[in-house]
């Protein structure tokens, strides 16, 4: 059995790995067989992450994340957790190639997924001019006219970069002001090849085997217009991914997994969260960062505590005998 299972591979999931594997903890991470390094894989230029004054691209700070944390003997798995079982001192992680794994102890960090706006025509031409990422997809926009949608600071990021492909970008905001921050709005303001259109919301995307155009409504009258373009890119924020523990642990009102104040202590005795999973409102790579710290210094307390009785290396039924095991 392991002291500790980590799931997830954005930088609260390594940085949690860094520090348990420093304590000798000797974590396994399953890092997703697709998402592998999470949200910054399909990140370009990371130019607030402390410590790279020129900037660095996402994946490479990722790459370098996993390889200081393996430098310390976390085991990194590519591999999605299919079943979780939190239930009592064992907890048991079942994964899509069908093995099974215990641990003393889980760090919860699966980050947060796309939003989608939630209309017919984006579920169907997705992947055919409908599109969340466009570090993946812009290539395929090379000299088309294309829609982001939103107003963070991944719609600016998106619509900036997608300015060496495209011929135009509009940005389609509902309301008349950004949420991006200023240095991200200011460059997108004073880049010739965007056009933002203010007050707007899609409500529909045309095209048969390919995006033809979009229809926009307006958020002040009601009024709907068509704007012919090639492709749509929807950056209007992501969801904490969650579904895995739905009925296991406690959830916020806002989606996110109930943690204990500014622990990572989650509703259930050895399970503990980090990173957008937890958190409606910073997100941000460095401060998932230093909650993956948090969740790896919160679970060494906890191994230690076991540890009174014999643990991290105690047996299951010596964990049950423990005061408070049977409340996990
Ligand atoms: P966000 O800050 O939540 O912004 C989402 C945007 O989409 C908002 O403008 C929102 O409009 C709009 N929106 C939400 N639901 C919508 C819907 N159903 N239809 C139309 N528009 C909708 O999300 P984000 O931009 O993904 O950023 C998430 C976090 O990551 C933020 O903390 C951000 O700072 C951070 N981030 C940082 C960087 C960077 O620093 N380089 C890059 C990317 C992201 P309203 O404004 O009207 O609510």
């Amino acid at each position: 059995m392991r002291h500790v299972i980590i799931i997830g591979s954005g930088p609260a999931g390594y940085t949690a790995a860094i520090y348990a594997a420093r304590a000798n903890l000797e974590p396994l991470v399953v890092a997703s067989s697709v998402e592998a390094g999470g949200e910054l894989m399909n990140t370009t230029d990371v130019e607030n992450f402390p410590g790279f004054p020129e900037g660095i691209q996402g994946p490479e700070l990722m790459a370098k994340m996993q390889e200081q944390a393996e430098r310390f003997g976390a085991e990194v798995l590519y591999d999605d957790v299919v079943e979780l079982d939190v239930d009592g001192p064992v907890k048991k992680v079942k994964l899509g190639s069908g093995a099974e794994h215990e641990a003393h102890a889980i760090v919860f960090a699966t980050g947060s997924a796309h939003r989608k706006i939630g209309i017919d025509g984006e579920e169907r031409l997705s992947g055919r001019g409908v599109s969340y990422c466009a570090t993946c997809d812009g290539f395929f926009f090379r000299e088309r006219v294309i829609a982001v949608v939103g107003g963070g600071d991944s719609a600016m990021e998106e619509a900036t970069f997608l300015t060496k492909f495209a011929s135009k970008v509009y940005v389609i905001h509902r309301r008349e002001e950004l949420r991006a921050s200023k240095i991200m709005q200011q460059r997108a303001f004073a880049n010739e090849k965007i056009e933002f259109v203010w007050n707007s919301e899609v409500v529909d995307i045309l095209g048969d085997e390919a995006v033809t155009g979009i229809v926009l409504g307006s958020t002040v009258d009601g009024t709907r217009r068509v704007l012919p373009l090639d492709g749509v890119f929807v950056a209007i924020g992501n969801d904490p991914r969650t579904h895995l523990v739905h009925g296991k642990l406690d959830i916020t009102p806002e989606g996110t997994i109930w943690v204990d104040g500014r622990s990572a202590r989650t509703s259930v005795d050895g399970v503990f969260a980090a990173g957008d999973v937890v958190d409606p409102t910073y997100r941000q790579a460095v401060t998932a960062a230093g909650s993956g710290t948090v969740a790896a210094l919160d679970v060494e307390h906890f191994l230690a505590a076991l540890g009174e009785a014999g643990a991290p290396d105690a047996t299951a039924d010596q964990i049950e005998d423990l005061p408070g095991a049977d409340a996990a």
